[in-house]
C-alpha cells in the first residue's frame, strides 16, 4: 500500500528565460499537475506513486528518472512505443508575464487506458488523486479515469479531486459533463472559485456549488484563492485560510503544491485548520520559489515558512 495513488500525464517542459522565437537555452524539468502532487507528498516523507503513460524514448526516460530522484514510484508507468512525449514550453516573455503552450495532442500521456491502471489501483493506496486534465486529454483517459475514481470510491479509498480546469484542452460545458459525476465520487473537490460551476449546476455561485457538492457525498470543498488563501466547506460550515505572505516569483504548481499539503494533512490525520494551514504552507513555498514544484519542502523545512499562517474556523 503507498500512501497516495496518482494518475495523469507528466509533461517534459522547457523552459526559455527570454521570447521563444528568438530561440536561446531552454532548460528541461518534469511537469504536470499530478507529478506536482506526487512530489509533494513524497517530499514530506509520505509514500506515493504515479501511473501513465510515457514515451520509450530518451524524454519518457527522463521523466521516470526524476520521479525517481524525487522519491515517487513509478513502478506503474507504461512505456509508450509508439506515441512521444507531450511537451510543454513555459516561455519567460517579460519580467512578468510567462506564456505556456503545449505540445501534448497525440502524446503518450493522452492514450492513458483502463488496463494501465488495473494494477495500481489493486496494489492500494489511501488516497486516489485525480485531476480535471487527465479526462480532458482523450476518450480512452477519460474512461480510465472515471473507472479509477468509481472503483477506488467503491472500495472505500479517499478520493481527491482537483478539477483543474483547462480551457485548452475542451470547453467548459464538456468539462462539465464529466467532471460533475466525477466529483461524485470524490471525499476532496478542489477548485478556484471560477471552476466551481464545472463540478455543479451551470452559473452555480459558491455556496451553491459547494452546498451540491456535500449534498452529493463530497466531504470537503477546497475553494483555492490565490494571494488570498483558501476557503473550506463542509457540513459543519466554512473555514477560512489566509495566505501566508510570502515574495511570490512564480505562480505555477502553487494550487498542486496547496493539494499536496492538504493531503498530507489528511494522511497525517490533523484537523481541518491544520490541513488548510499546511496547505497554504505549500501553496506559499510554491510561489516563493521558481519551478512548478523544485521549492517544495520537506518535512524538516515546513517551519521555514508555515509559522505564520492562520487558520480561523467561521
Ligand atoms: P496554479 O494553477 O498556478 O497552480 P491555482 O489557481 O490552482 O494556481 P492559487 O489559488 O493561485 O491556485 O494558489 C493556490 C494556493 O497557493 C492559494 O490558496 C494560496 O494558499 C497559495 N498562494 C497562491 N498565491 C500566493 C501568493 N501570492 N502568496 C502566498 N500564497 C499564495
Amino acid at each position: 500500500d503507498v500512501d497516495l495513488l496518482t494518475v495523469g500525464e507528466a509533461l517534459v517542459s522547457l523552459r526559455s528565460p527570454g521570447p521563444l522565437a528568438t530561440g536561446g537555452t531552454l532548460t528541461m524539468h518534469l511537469a504536470g499537475a499530478e507529478c506536482n502532487v506526487a512530489i509533494g507528498l513524497a517530499r514530506l516523507g509520505h509514500r506515493a506513486a504515479w501511473a501513465g503513460r510515457v514515451s520509450a524514448d530518451e524524454l519518457g526516460e527522463f521523466v521516470l528518472r526524476q520521479l525517481r530522484a524525487e522519491g515517487v514510484g513509478a513502478d506503474g508507468a507504461h512505456r509508450d512505443p509508439d506515441r512521444p512525449a507531450g511537451l510543454m514550453f513555459l516561455e519567460r516573455r517579460t519580467a512578468d508575464v510567462t506564456r505556456v503552450r503545449y505540445n501534448r495532442a497525440g502524446s503518450a500521456g493522452s492514450a492513458l487506458n483502463v488496463d494501465d491502471l488495473r494494477g495500481p489501483l489493486a496494489a492500494g493506496a489511501r488516497v486516489l488523486h485525480l485531476t480535471g486534465i487527465t479526462p480532458a486529454l482523450s476518450e480512452s483517459a477519460r474512461e480510465a479515469v472515471t473507472w479509477a475514481a468509481r472503483e477506488a470510491s467503491a472500495a472505500g479509498t479517499f478520493v481527491s479531486l482537483d478539477v483543474n480546469y483547462r480551457a485548452r484542452l475542451w470547453s467548459r460545458a464538456a468539462a462539465r459533463a464529466t467532471l460533475t459525476p466525477l466529483a461524485g465520487y470524490a471525499s476532496v473537490v478542489v477548485a478556484s472559485a471560477d471552476e466551481l460551476d464545472l463540478v455543479a449546476e451551470p452559473g452555480a455561485d459558491e455556496t451553491t456549488a459547494a452546498a451540491d457538492l456535500l449534498r452529493r457525498g463530497v466531504r470537503t470543498v477546497l475553494v483555492k484563492l490565490g494571494a488570498d488563501g483558501a476557503r473550506a466547506y463542509t457540513r459543519d460550515g466554512v473555514t477560512e485560510a489566509a495566505a501566508v505572505p510570502v515574495t511570490a516569483v512564480d505562480t505555477v504548481g502553487a494550487g498542486d503544491a496547496f493539494t499536496a499539503g492538504y493531503l498530507s494533512g489528511h494522511l497525517d490525520r490533523l484537523d481541518l485548520v491544520d490541513r488548510l494551514r499546511r496547505a497554504v504552507a505549500l501553496g506559499a513555498f510554491a510561489v516563493a520559489a521558481h519551478g512548478d514544484w523544485e521549492g517544495l519542502p520537506r518535512r524538516d523545512e515546513l517551519s521555514l515558512i508555515a509559522g505564520s499562517a492562520a487558520g480561523t474556523t467561521l
